[in-house]
């Protein structure tokens, strides 16, 4: 670079899960590799790239309201560059839609083709509108660039896609069908970023359980949590999301087994009554997704559970939500994401009959967030006066002079203590608990 040459700046703005904000680190390493530096100044970039989710209604009209900011950005900026990418572009029939509504958006990119990023780059250089959209993915994404080294955590994919078509989701439709990356390549993956200082891997895929289903012989996750299992100097593993209907007793059995395997299970509930779950398509019971709590109790005594829930599906009754408010009593999840059913253009769900008014819908969401809420009181309460190991992640982003970390059940917790212990692992004793925090003393 010449002295003349202004270092460009790239602001890197994500939605929605582990797996999109994976995406936008893979877009932001292609940036860097075209010269571009990372920033959190909008008034300074030169490029922004948005990567957009479509799970919710909720997360489109957020991203559409980021989308239009940008447009008064770039009329003070008529040379900033706006690239929107990943699952609300990936959408059949919404790249069409979207380039109506926002002209000013010099790239589209759909999630299949993320790897060629930098070509559509170049393309859109000449001030050209480019958008590409690919219908169906490559086999899996090894050309492009891996998890951002240098970070004590980092997300792993060890597949893409999704086969299952629970009947409320669009995940199936932007992300294509289920295909698992080799097991070597992500070992190779996890070495690499162990050398450069990472310690705690989350294994991600939209369900983990399904892993290998793919490959001939037969390898699971199981067979990959053992692997990863023995690689020297990595202290944690986690991973996300475990589709209940396919818990396997040898998983639990893997982990119960394993070292570094934290015992905390993300087991999306979505429904606690039998013919809502049948109409989500979700392929459980009731009765079997507890079986299946009860095995993990048995083998894992100390593993926490957190949970996904939908209030509002189409034809829930005030029976059918009863039913899931007292799944959260039997289970007691330490979290639970819960969301209001969002209809999603294209699914199953979206034409059943007897959906839900919205007013009805926040009520029960109401409910359901201060059962659970008064759940994760309870649990937190329940650690007071215990110890538990600790991976120090640095100082809290409340309370700076406080560092933070999380128990193996993936409970953060504050305390006061040396930064030098950051990236280690201590025992904490927890000595006060609200419903969303632990306060927890170093132990000698
Ligand atoms: N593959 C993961 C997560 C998928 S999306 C799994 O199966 O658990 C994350 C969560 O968003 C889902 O678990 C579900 O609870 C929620 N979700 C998906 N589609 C939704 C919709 N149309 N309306 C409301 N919530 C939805
Ligand atoms: Fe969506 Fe179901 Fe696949 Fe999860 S398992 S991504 S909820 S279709």
């Amino acid at each position: 670079m010449t002295l003349l040459e202004k270092e460009k700046k790239v602001v890197t703005i994500t939605y929605g899960c582990q797996m999109s904000e994976r995406d936008a680190e893979t877009l932001t390493e292609i940036t860097r590799q075209e010269g571009y530096t990372s920033s959190d100044d909008l008034e300074d970039a030169d490029l922004v790239i948005v990567n957009t989710c479509c799970v919710r209604e909720s997360a489109e009209n957020k991203i559409l309201g980021k989308i239009g900011d940008l447009k008064k950005l770039k009329e003070k900026k008529p040379d900033l560059k706006i690239a929107i990418s990943g699952c609300m572009v990936q959408q059949p029939g919404a790249l069409e839609r979207l380039q109506k509504r926002a002209p000013h958006v010099d790239i589209w990119a759909g999630t299949h083709n993320l790897h060629e990023f930098s070509d559509l780059l170049h393309r859109s250089e000449t001030g050209k509108r480019v958008a590409e959209i690919w219908q169906e993915p490559h086999q899996t994404l090894e050309s492009a660039p891996l998890a951002e080294k240098g970070k004590l955590q980092a997300n792993v994919n060890i597949m893409y896609g999704c086969d299952n078509f629970c009947s409320y989701c669009i995940v199936p439709y932007v992300r294509g069908r289920e295909r698992s990356r080799q097991p070597q390549d992500i070992i190779k993956e996890i070495k690499d970023l162990v050398a450069a200082g990472c310690k705690e891997v989350t294994l991600l895929g939209q369900n983990v359980n399904s892993y290998g289903k793919d490959f001939a012989p037969s390898y699971d996750f199981a067979d990959l949590l053992q692997e990863v299992d023995q690689i020297p100097e990595l202290l944690r593993i986690r991973f996300i999301t475990s589709h209940p209907k396919d818990l396997s007793d040898k998983l639990i059995e893997t982990i119960a087994r394993g070292k570094k395997l934290c015992e905390h299970f993300h087991l999306p509930l979505q429904s606690g009554s039998n013919s809502i779950l049948r109409c989500m398509n979700r392929h459980y019971t009731r009765e079997y997704y507890l079986s299946r709590v009860a095995k993990i109790r048995e083998l894992l005594p100390q593993a926490t559970l957190t949970t996904d829930i939908i209030v509002g599906f189409p034809g829930e009754s005030e029976q059918d939500f009863a039913e899931t408010l007292k799944m959260i009593s039997s289970v007691h999840y330490s979290q639970a994401f819960t969301f209001m059913y969002s209809k999603r253009s294209g699914t199953v769900a979206a034409d059943m009959p007897g959906q839900i008014p919205l007013d009805l819908k926040k009520r029960r969401l109401q409910r359901l967030m201060s059962v659970q809420n008064e759940e994760s009181y309870q649990l937190r309460q329940g650690m007071i006066g215990k110890c538990y190991e600790i991976l120090v992640e640095g100082p809290s982003k409340t309370n700076p002079n406080r560092l933070t970390g999380r128990t193996r059940g993936n409970i953060l917790v504050v305390f006061d203590g040396p930064p030098e212990v950051t990236g280690s692992l201590i025992t904490l004793r927890i000595v006060e608990a609200g419903s969303w925090t632990l306060v927890g003393e170093m132990v000698p």
